[in-house]
């Protein structure tokens, strides 16, 4: 398939300056970006109409089929979110039903410019279904702990095979939920796993203060990253969930490691988690990259919501309003993401994946039109998604879906198995 996407305004990367032009794509990835390239012949030609095409927002940090507890845990304290109510519904959950809560995020994500994932789940066979419906680029993370009653490493070992043999649009990344619920022995089995393999890894840290004060009591007086240092977790470098305890020691660490912090923003400010220090992370070299975490605790994956809130977040902790502008906010949503998870995305060049976003710039929210940069990060909202394009296929287009269910079929089905959770998990 041949696409021409025409008379639009380009960003080529979070720092380029907005040109006019046009963007072709054959198959899955981009073959020309700039001025009107004649020679192209199109099975398809879509008239942009001076809108912005830019790379589609890479969401480094999800646990997509928990959009099916979206809004039956809110207003909790963590503790009681986490094991009055998440744990209880988790517990019920099928293959079945991560396959259509994932599927419902899909078209969440597709809706909001999102063209790829980076998921922490169970039933990893559902999810990896799911995002190849819709021909998003998936990192599938895994989130293992020490109360599984199967071989956790075995199982890594055999997911790591399979699913770095399925294409350049799916990673698999060993990994562990958190280092709290990680025995001593298991971080240092997932560190030979990474060693032997040359896997990077994945991991929540430094989530909360409760987190990194028990660590240290635990560990002598290590940080969790200091002691997952100390195992070799992140031997060949990975991505850390939220960090937002990690002080300069950790980022200089992390740094060294060839860690990507990946910031939750929205998540972390409805749990009262705390704020990530986005200002340090910059000045320690690193590049973090953007998440929304799962529904039950965000409660969207909006990577608009999210980038306003890693810039504002900063301006607000550091009493500067020039601090993090909207370029690094830009930055982390696209090429941060997509980089650490290896994807060739994050940008409009020639030979990158074709996951590009057609953004509208005749809303009222987008006028006028004096840095269109800005207005992305600081006004634009999911609203002004008129295309998404993942892997050179439409997927969402002006109100409709191309994700290999129908919305209506996957709303049916979230809604019948979000009652029956809900039943099992014996909450009203
Ligand atoms: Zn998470």
């Amino acid at each position: 398939m041949k696409l021409r996407l025409y008379n639009a305004k380009l960003l080529r990367h979070a720092g380029a300056p907005i040109e006019h032009g046009e963007l072709c794509i054959e198959n899955d990835r981009i073959v020309w970006v700039g001025k009107a390239d004649d020679g192209f012949r199109a099975d398809r030609e879509i008239d942009c109409r001076g809108n912005l095409l830019m790379s589609g927002f890479c969401n480094a940090h999800a646990h997509a089929a928990m959009s099916l507890f979206r809004g039956i845990a809110d207003d909790l304290p963590l503790d009681r979110w986490l094991y009055d109510r998440i744990f209880p519904l988790e517990d019920h959950l099928t293959a079945e039903d991560v396959y259509w809560g994932t599927m419902l995020q899909i078209a969440e994500f597709v809706r909001s410019g999102i063209t790829c994932f980076a998921d922490m789940y169970f039933f990893i066979d559902s999810v990896y279904a799911a995002a190849k419906n819709a021909n998003l680029c998936l990192a599938l993370c895994c989130g293992s702990n020490s109360y599984s009653d199967y071989d956790v490493v075995g199982e890594m070992q055999k997911n790591y095979a399979k699913y770095s043999a399925l294409g350049e649009r799916v990673r698999y990344f060993p990994g562990l939920h958190a280092e709290y619920t990680s025995e001593e022995k298991l971080i240092a089995a997932v560190a030979d796993l990474a060693a032997e393999s040359g896997a990077k890894t994945y991991i929540h840290l430094s989530e909360t203060l409760k987190e990194v004060g028990e660590c240290t009591v635990r560990h002598g007086g290590l940080t969790p990253p200091q002691y997952l240092h100390k195992l070799g977790f992140f031997e060949n470098g990975g991505l850390a969930a939220h960090c937002t305890y990690a002080d300069k020691d950790d980022l200089a660490l992390l740094k060294q490691s060839g860690v990507t912090p990946v910031v939750n923003g929205g998540s972390n400010l409805k749990l009262a988690s705390g704020v990530a220090p986005v200002t340090s992370m910059l000045a320690a070299g690193l590049a973090p990259a953007l998440g929304t975490d799962g529904s039950a605790s965000n409660n969207a994956t909006s990577p608009f919501r999210e980038m306003y809130l890693y810039s504002c977040l900063q301006k607000e902790s550091m009493k500067d309003a020039a601090a993090v502008p909207a370029e690094e906010a830009l930055r982390a949503a696209t090429e941060n993401g997509y980089g650490a998870l290896g994807f060739a995305g994050g940008r409009l060049a020639e030979g990158m994946f074709a996951d590009v976003v057609l953004l509208d710039l005749f809303a009222p929210n987008m006028h006028p039109a004096s840095d269109i940069r800005k207005n992305v990060v600081f006004s634009a909202d999911t609203s002004n998604v008129l295309m998404t394009i993942a892997g050179g296929k439409v997927v969402y287009e002006q109100g409709n879906y191309a994700i290999g269910e129908p919305l209506e079929t996957i709303f049916a089905q979230c809604e019948k198995r979000k009652e029956r959770l809900r039943r099992q998990a014996a909450f009203a």
